[in-house]
């Protein structure tokens, strides 16, 4: 089963971190200053850092 990245957008609190350490996969909206996964299939291996790193714990993955 395929699985997506997601960023719960209530609970991110636009640190930053996720974009400093995986900047392929997660971006800062410019508008909303949220973070969005740009590639959403992941593939880095810093995306679990990404996701370990979130002092709010807002990202996850989902099944499709
Ligand atoms: S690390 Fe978490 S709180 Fe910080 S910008 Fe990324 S998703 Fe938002």
């Amino acid at each position: 089963m395929a699985r997506h990245l997601a960023v719960n957008q209530d609970e991110c609190i636009s640190c930053g971190n996720c974009q400093e350490v995986c900047p392929e996969v997660f971006q800062l909206d410019p508008a909303s200053e949220k973070s969005r996964p740009i590639k959403p299939e992941g593939g880095p291996a810093c995306v679990e850092d990404a996701i370990n790193g979130c002092p709010v714990e807002a990202i996850s993955w989902q099944e499709d």
